[in-house]
């Protein structure tokens, strides 16, 4: 994968169909997927974060480009064509492919009432996915969201608990997390059911 640097961070030279392509092929390979979300923000907190840093170096298996001021920042720094990859929009994608391919999905963060509605949203939109558990992402005690991940055994798990505290949640926990592809979407299940 072709990647570009900003302020020194990286982020992948992909468009939304490379993305899936290349997410398919890797976990048809056995390798675990982490997706993060690049964005001027997260770029700017992460120049500061170690923590941070160190996951979107080392951790993350794809940095897309969300929205358009990276888009930009790669114009203005003459830097090839950074295609716009949201993560909403990525999202998306992953739950239709799920659909297809009869995958299981976890959805964990955001309000209580906020990621009912999104599984209810999704079912109503693809009757058949397997949504195999939700949890609100104002739970305190995270051993015990782990072990209710574990046990509902999802395929892909969408974690919304905003940044960078989703992108460290999931560095923490990823080798305990029996999942094919796990991805931070930030404020993707308001934005779902706003
Ligand atoms: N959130 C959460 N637990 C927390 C703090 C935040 O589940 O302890 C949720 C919040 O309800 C919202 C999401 O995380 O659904 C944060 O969305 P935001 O748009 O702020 O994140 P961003 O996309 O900017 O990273």
């Amino acid at each position: 994968l072709r990647k570009v640097r900003i302020l020194g961070k990286p982020v992948n030279l992909v468009n939304m169909q490379q993305a899936v392509n290349y997410l398919r092929e890797q976990m048809k390979k056995g390798k675990k997927q982490f997706v993060i979300a690049q964005n001027p923000e997260k770029i700017m907190k992460s120049l500061q974060d170690e923590e941070l840093s160190s996951i979107i170096e080392k951790k993350a298996t794809l940095l897309i480009a969300d929205g358009v001021g990276l888009v930009v920042a790669g114009k203005i720094l003459d830097l090839p064509p950074i295609p716009r990859v949201t993560g909403v929009g990525l999202f998306e994608e992953m739950v239709k492919v799920a659909d297809q391919e009869g995958k299981k999905i976890f959805l964990y963060g955001a309000a209580p009432d906020v990621v009912q509605k999104a599984e209810e949203i999704l079912q109503q939109r693809y009757p058949n996915l397997h949504v195999v558990g939700t949890q609100d992402g104002y739970e305190k005690d995270h051993e015990k969201i782990v072990r209710k991940i574990q046990q509902a055994e999802p395929d892909y798990l969408f974690v919304a608990l905003g940044s960078p505290r989703q992108e460290k949640w999931i560095a923490k926990y990823l080798d305990q997390l029996p999942v094919q592809y796990v991805m931070g979407v930030g404020g993707t299940f308001d934005v779902l059911t706003g």
